[in-house]
């Protein structure tokens, strides 16, 4: 799909108000998409970022306020669509602490928030994406998925279950033609990462990566346009942005 091809696409970006979702929301309204862009609870904020949109791409961009770890919540959401085609699966959370003392509320949010959020979102948008001619299917993991890490054990597995089910729908729905990837974030630049760290365990991260430097939301916004346009040939990927960093 050539970038000039999602004009008029109807675009799904959960968890759009900030960091990552935002970015990739305004690359796609730059291309001309239709959008809805969702949250969790930043009404006011997403449906400012929605209206700039519109107002500056001459675009329609729904803000919708729901969480994804409801899946009634994504099952009205989505069935108040009446066309899809494109589904970027971003929202997600983490929280740092050794698993013995993760609190068992904070297991279920992430589990429900980065695993079965992006399930429920998947299990209602692909009826949807089923009509369409372009459908595509994005998820935002990240890097821990495939490598693990200490103190994020339940957003490594959380992220390590999101890879293995693109690459399980990329399969159930390549006969369909539709091309399920997902992008495994190194670190990106964002607020999740400067709520959690110091601004000097952030310049220790910052010297393991080979580039030098944290991705960026353009980065991850750049990739998601990339794999939009690639051949939907290329299914079941799940390709690292990370600086070289876990290569
Ligand atoms: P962020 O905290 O800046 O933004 C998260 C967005 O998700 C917000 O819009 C928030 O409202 C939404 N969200 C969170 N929980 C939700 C819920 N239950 N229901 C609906 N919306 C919800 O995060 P970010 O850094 O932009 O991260 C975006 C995605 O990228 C996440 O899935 C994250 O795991 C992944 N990721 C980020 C990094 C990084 O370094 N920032 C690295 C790897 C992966």
């Amino acid at each position: 799909m050539k970038q000039s091809d999602l004009k008029s696409k109807s675009v799904l970006i959960t968890g759009a108000s900030r960091g990552i979702g935002r970015a990739v929301a305004e690359s796609l309204a730059a291309a001309g998409a239709r959008l809805t862009v969702t949250c969790r609870s930043s009404a006011e904020e997403l449906q400012r970022f929605a209206a700039s949109l519109e107002d500056r791409y001459e675009i329609p961009c729904v803000p919708l306020v729901f969480d994804v770890a409801d899946p009634e919540a994504c099952r009205t959401a989505l069935s108040g669509l009446s066309s899809l085609d494109i589904v970027i699966n971003n929202a997600g959370i983490s929280r740092f602490g050794l698993l013995q003392e993760l609190p068992e509320t904070d297991l279920n949010d992430i589990l429900a928030t980065d695993l079965t959020g992006p399930f429920h979102i998947l299990k209602y948008a692909v009826p949807l994406l089923l009509q369409s001619e372009a459908a595509r299917i994005i998820n935002i993991s990240s890097v821990w998925g495939s490598r693990g890490a200490a103190m994020e054990t339940a957003y490594s597995a959380a992220k390590g279950g999101l890879d293995a089910l693109t690459r399980s729908l990329a399969k159930e729905l390549a006969p369909s033609g539709i091309p399920v990837n997902a992008i495994a974030c190194g670190v990106i630049d964002t607020d999740m990462n400067r709520e959690h760290l110091s601004e000097e365990e952030l310049e220790i991260l910052k010297e393991e990566i080979p580039a030098g430097r944290f991705g960026t939301t353009q980065d991850v916004a750049e990739t998601v346009l990339a794999l939009l346009a690639a051949p939907s040939y290329l299914t079941g990927q799940i390709i690292a942005l990370d600086g070289g960093w876990q290569v």
